[in-house]
């Protein structure tokens, strides 16, 4: 049977590469994060085969249920969805990244999950670049004073920043805001682009690219059971 996913991927590997040659990149400072949000496992098996190791996911209970049934040892997670704060402990204990970190009260929450599990784990603070009322992610004006808190007063282990910009903008402007907060911080990672506009993001200098549909296929209506 022949894997859809080993050819959409090798394609966009290629389109990584094409954005990276334009822009004077290394394609090995790209980290590609497949997500695989709603999407059946018979094709998450797929992505495995095709020789995919990082996954992104956004709903907690989501990711336990899926991972714990394929059974592979081999790969990362990034949580990359809203957060609760009463699910901290179970981010800290599944997933190696939490790219959603957006708030104080879960910053210290994930603070306490990280002691008593004996953990530490990455995070991304998610910027709402363009003010959306309905967004998750902290304002741009508090983001400096925030990633200061998440470090001195909560002892976590902030890489870097990611966004999601407003649907009917141009994507480019967001990705060279993002990239401003990322170097004024000294941060690593610079997590933005997905689907529609990963190649846009890395001419902006993109370090981690989120993507789901152009891998997957259409996402499912409602998880699998
Ligand atoms: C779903 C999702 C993606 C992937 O979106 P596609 O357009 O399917 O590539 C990326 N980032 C976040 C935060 C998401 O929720």
């Amino acid at each position: 049977m022949e894997n859809i996913i080993h050819t959409n991927y090798q394609k966009i590997k290629s389109e990584i590469k094409t954005a990276c040659t334009n822009s004077n990149r290394d394609p090995n400072n790209v980290k590609l994060i497949a997500v695989c949000k709603r999407q059946p496992i018979r094709k998450i098996k797929q992505s495995i085969q095709a020789g995919i190791k990082i996954y992104g996911e956004n709903r907690i209970q989501d990711a336990v249920n899926r991972w714990s049934k394929i059974k592979t040892e081999n790969y990362q997670l990034s949580f990359i969805g809203p957060l609760q704060t009463n699910k901290s402990e179970e981010a800290v204990k599944l997933f190696n990244m939490v790219q959603s970190l957006d708030r104080e009260k879960l910053a210290k929450s994930l603070s306490k999950a990280q002691q008593k599990l004996k953990k530490n784990i990455e995070y991304m603070v998610q910027v709402n670049t363009g003010n959306e009322v309905q967004k998750s992610g902290i304002k741009p004006n508090e983001v400096d004073n925030f990633i200061k808190t998440c470090k001195d007063n909560y002892g976590l282990n902030i890489k870097g920043v990611m966004c999601i910009p407003p649907i009917d903008e141009n994507p480019a402007l967001h990705f060279a805001f993002l990239k401003k907060i990322y170097q004024r911080n000294k941060l690593d990672y610079l997590s933005m682009g997905m689907s529609s506009d990963f190649k846009t993001a890395i001419e902006f200098g993109a370090t981690h690219i989120r993507i789901g549909s152009s891998l997957f296929g259409e996402r499912l209506e409602k998880e699998e059971a």
